[in-house]
């Protein structure tokens, strides 16, 4: 990938608001509500603002389109409730009405009367009376007292609409499920309709079903499609409208082009279209906006095949981008210099590029709780055929990380011993994050060679954990190397000792909290850190444990000489992938890898039970304001940082959905 430069691109150049940025703005039932930093916008040039604000619009148009998909009555409920956030005129600091609020949130945040991660209908814990009341006096004589009872009907009654998505399998999955993919019809119905169906060329197969709904007419059972004219028309023609408003913008021809398919696409329902455009869309590289758009993932149907809408727009993380660039750059320098034995390191190592975006607007299934990495397209030939975009999303990373510290009992009090850790972690635990995942993605993996005769396959089931791990130490090991100094990617050795600290106390307390008492740990990457851990911990004396207060913690003494035996570590780890040593790579994994102490996991568990975090997270969109001359003409745009995530919600309701 070529990373287009951009001249005066200061990164370090933080807006300075006149109060100090905080990631979490709301908290309520079992979520907090976090913002994300957007740091570049002043870098972008005019027209790479005015793409970025129709792309967006575009993706804000869609925010209806997931809510009726994961319920039809979600929409009406909406309604009532920003109504009645709106317009109730009565005491707004009661007990009642600060649950009122409370479920007002949790369905904005659900998008829809459903948790978003449990899939099960949550109830306001006000009284079904209290709730009437609020929206009846709201609208006043605009409707009559029977819709308010309506509604309440909806929210308080547990046999409507139980559950959105069902996964129990005793039960007809289609019928039983509340998403709006299916009407009227049974899971049999549904699957013999999709036997006689269409799948087109046998070998670059359309993704049949992806963006209709079935449904049971007097004519039968028939499709129906999501697109202009059609199912959620209205919606998408707005989507059509702001994507054609951000084609002049487009920063290239191929840009343009994907988008133009993408039009066409919302404007037939076309599948071929579908993949004509993802195919063009994946071919794009070059450009520093992006964005995805369309019915894609099908997590939420309960058969698997229908795809939720969802929307992102992002800009290439140029800093990230050249940190991961000078990195392969300077490739050969690190495998050269690798403690590994000389018989197994690369004559000519080539480093990996990692594609590192910063999200700039999040929509649809994708807000408020996006993923922070993104692989598609999801069609396997095409993925075949044309290669896929695979992004990490740094700026929600960092944000998590960072909100994760702002808790007044976070997971870094707790399990951090002293001060100077803990201080260290709050001053270079995000580029140190940084710099471990670039040098165990861009480096770490692609380093190394087997032996001639050694089968690729040779590690089994301990293969992705040792490599992990190998990736892993790989960083480790750097880290504290004054390469990292020379070429300029860290001040002093603070940083490093930080990854240190972290690294540690993960490995051997904070990921535990992930873990149910009594099991072992059976993920890759867990295994790794625990294995690395313990590895370092039994067989050096640089790391001490410490038992104070009735708590354990773990304590580095020396850091130079733990670098030293992550080096070790990564030399035999590198033995035992480049000669296929599975007994080895077996007793390595298991002796540090895969049990727990039961006494200290239970103390740790206990630990985190005591900090009482909310478990799940999610974001506020930035805002983008147009500003305009005296002509009205838009001559730039404003970033703006929420305050409230219910004024964003209803501002999206105002701005971005139709008056019913
Ligand atoms: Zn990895």
């Amino acid at each position: 990938m070529q990373a287009r430069s951009q001249s005066g691109q200061t990164t370090d150049e933080k807006a300075t608001p006149s109060k100090p940025f905080t990631y979490i703005i709301d908290e309520f039932a079992d979520i907090k509500v976090m913002r994300y930093r957007f740091e570049t916008w002043q870098n972008l040039s005019l027209n790479q603002k005015h793409l970025i604000y129709h792309l967006s619009c575009a993706a804000l148009w869609g925010r209806d389109i997931i809510w009726q998909q994961h319920c039809e009555l979600n929409l009406v409920v909406r309604k009532a409730l920003e109504k009645a956030l709106t317009s109730y005129q009565g005491s707004r600091t009661t007990a009642d009405w600060k649950e009122f609020e409370t479920y007002c949130k949790r369905v904005f945040f659900s998008n829809g009367i459903h948790h978003h991660y449990a899939e099960e209908k949550f109830f306001p814990l006000c009284s079904r009376e209290y709730f009437v009341s609020v929206v009846a006096s709201s609208f006043g004589k605009e409707k009559p007292h029977i819709y308010s009872e309506q509604i309440a009907e909806y929210v308080y009654n547990p046999e409507i609409a139980p559950i959105r998505r069902q996964s129990d399998k005793s039960k007809d999955l289609v019928a039983s499920s509340s998403v709006a993919f299916y009407k009227g019809v049974s899971r049999s119905e549904v699957e013999q309709f999709y036997q006689k169906a269409d799948q087109g060329d046998s070998l670059r197969p359309i993704s049949t079903g992806l963006n209709t709904i079935v449904v049971k007419t007097e004519k039968g059972i028939e499709e129906k499609v999501c697109r202009k004219g059609g199912v959620y028309g209205r919606w998408i023609e707005k989507i059509i409208e702001h994507l054609q408003a951000a084609l002049p913008y487009c920063e290239n021809e191929q840009q343009k082009r994907h988008t133009e398919l993408l039009i066409s696409y919302y404007t037939t329902g076309d599948l071929k279209t579908w993949d004509d455009y993802n195919i063009a869309w994946v071919k794009e590289n070059e450009a520093a906006v992006d964005y995805i758009s369309g019915f894609i993932e099908t997590y939420l149907d309960p058969l698997g095949q229908k795809a939720s809408w969802e929307a992102l727009v992002d800009v290439k993380d140029y800093q990230a981008t050249k940190r991961c660039e000078l990195l392969s750059q300077n490739a050969q320098w690190f495998e050269d210099n690798s403690p590994i034995n000389p018989i197994y390191k690369k004559e000519k190592v080539v480093g990996i590029s990692a594609k590192v975006i910063d999200a700039v607007c999040l929509a649809g299934d994708n807000f408020p709780t996006p993923p922070i990495g993104i692989n598609l397209p999801n069609s396997d030939w095409i993925r075949k055929e044309y290669g896929s975009k695979s992004v990490n999303i740094a700026n929600l990373a960092h944000a998590y990380e960072q909100a994760a510290m702002e808790s007044p009992k976070s997971v870094l009090d707790e399990f951090a011993l002293t001060d100077e850790e803990k201080q260290r972690a709050k001053l270079y635990a995000t580029l140190s994050n940084d710099l471990h995942t670039d040098m165990h993605e861009c480096l770490g993996h692609g380093s190394g060679k087997l032996l001639e005769q050694t089968d690729q396959n040779a590690l089994k089931e301990y293969s992705s954990t040792l490599e992990e791990a190998r990736a892993d130490l790989f960083a480790l090991y750097y880290m504290y190397d004054d390469k990292m100094i020379e070429l300029g990617l860290v001040s002093d050795k603070q940083v490093a000792m930080e990854a240190y600290d972290s690294y540690i106390r993960n490995g051997l307390l904070s990921q535990l909290t992930r873990i149910q008492l009594g099991k072992d740990l059976t993920e890759s990457h867990m295994q790794a850190r625990k294995l690395i851990s313990s590895y370092a911990f039994e067989n050096s004396d640089c790391i001490e444990r410490v038992y104070q207060n009735n708590k354990t913690y773990f304590a580095i003494k020396d850091y130079e000489k733990l670098q030293k035996v992550f080096g070790n570590l990564l030399a035999i780890i590198q033995d035992i992938k480049s000669t296929g040593n599975y007994a080895k790579g077996k007793e390595l994994v298991e002796t540090y890898g895969v049990k727990i102490d039961p006494l200290l996991h239970k103390q740790v568990l206990e630990r985190y039970q005591k900090l009482n975090l909310k478990p799940y997270g999610g974001f506020v969109n930035v805002d983008i304001v147009p500003m305009r001359n005296s002509a009205g003409e838009v001559i730039d745009y404003s970033l703006e940082y929420p305050e409230s995530f219910v004024e964003q919600m209803l501002r999206y309701g105002r701005e971005y959905s139709f008056d019913e």
